[in-house]
């Protein structure tokens, strides 16, 4: 495949980055995944938003703007032949020879991004969506989950418990038995009709695919919508729940530690929900 590095495209196996980055030494670094199905990015200037957010938090200088972004992924997309592609973009804070925590002063940052291929778009159809079995574990991960870091190590370990087991998520919970999220989705629950998600704040990612459902939902208004405190005790009572990233859309969880949720079914609330984000998923 074609990445690009730094200021230019080249085949995978000729990008060399330095041992000495602090992308590889630290994890120090921000990235981002966008989908694109057919050359049509889902959430692209949302996306670039968090990112220069994240970039900003950490204290990483890089004057690119949205444009020169949209040039990149876009001539990414064409040189990999488009279809389904999950756009990988990753910036680190780059290398000054050393390894010293200090920020280095007046050191270009390391820009790398190349695309894989991701599952076709979900289709809100119950017989053919993938579903997911979760289980749960207390959110080990650090106080900053607001920033996609490219340290990953927490999200990782979380993610392995889960499957390890079976399960293909890991649903996360903090010192008070409060959902935050899951290990690379997050998470939702529906009970009586009601859609109800964790707030935004330091414990969770601000998930671009919760972004666009949250408005879609709220434009279409059939829906109820609550963004509050979800203890684990609903979690394990509620009619459905449901996960969301870039790659997954909106994920219906059929089971959850080892029981069914709600009848077993993938719930008809995903049905509408899946069915109102796939039709306006590309407006944002
Ligand atoms: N939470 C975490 C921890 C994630 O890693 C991700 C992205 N994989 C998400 C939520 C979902 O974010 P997005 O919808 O922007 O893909």
């Amino acid at each position: 495949s074609i990445v690009f590095l730094n200021d230019s495209f080249m085949p995978m196996e000729q990008a060399k980055i330095s041992p000495m980055d602090r992308g590889f030494l630290f994890g120090d670094g921000i990235y981002e995944v966008i989908p694109s199905y057919d050359t049509k990015l889902v959430g692209f200037a949302p996306h670039i938003a968090r990112m220069q957010e994240g970039l900003e938090l950490i204290g990483i200088k890089l004057d690119w703007n949205v444009d020169k972004w949209r040039e990149v992924v876009e001539s990414l997309i064409e040189k990999n032949g488009g279809g389904n592609l999950g756009i990988y973009l990753h910036v680190s804070r780059g290398n000054d020879g050393k390894r010293s925590h200090a920020y280095p002063e007046n050191v270009a940052p390391t820009i790398y991004a190349f695309a894989f291929d991701i599952p076709a778009a979900t289709v809100a159809d119950k017989t053919i969506t993938k579903t997911y079995k979760v289980n749960s574990t207390e959110d080990l991960r650090w106080k900053r989950c607001h920033i996609k870091s490219t340290a990953l190590l927490g999200n990782v370990m979380h993610f392995q418990q889960g499957f390890t087991d079976g399960c293909n998520e890991t649903l996360l919970f903090n010192a008070n038995n409060e959902l935050t999220e899951a290990s690379s989705s997050n998470a939702y629950i529906v009970k009586d009709g009601v859609i109800t998600t964790p707030p935004l704040d330091n414990q969770i990612l601000p998930g671009i695919t919760r972004l666009i459902l949250l408005d879609i939902l709220a434009k279409d208004g059939s829906l109820k919508v609550e963004e509050r405190v979800v203890t684990m005790d609903e979690v394990e009572n509620a009619d459905e729940i449901w996960l969301t990233s870039s790659s997954k859309e909106v994920a219906p969880v059929i089971e959850f530690n080892g029981k069914q949720v709600g009848n077993g079914e993938i719930g008809n609330v995903w049905l509408t929900a899946q069915t109102l984000y796939s039709a306006g998923k590309y407006n944002y």
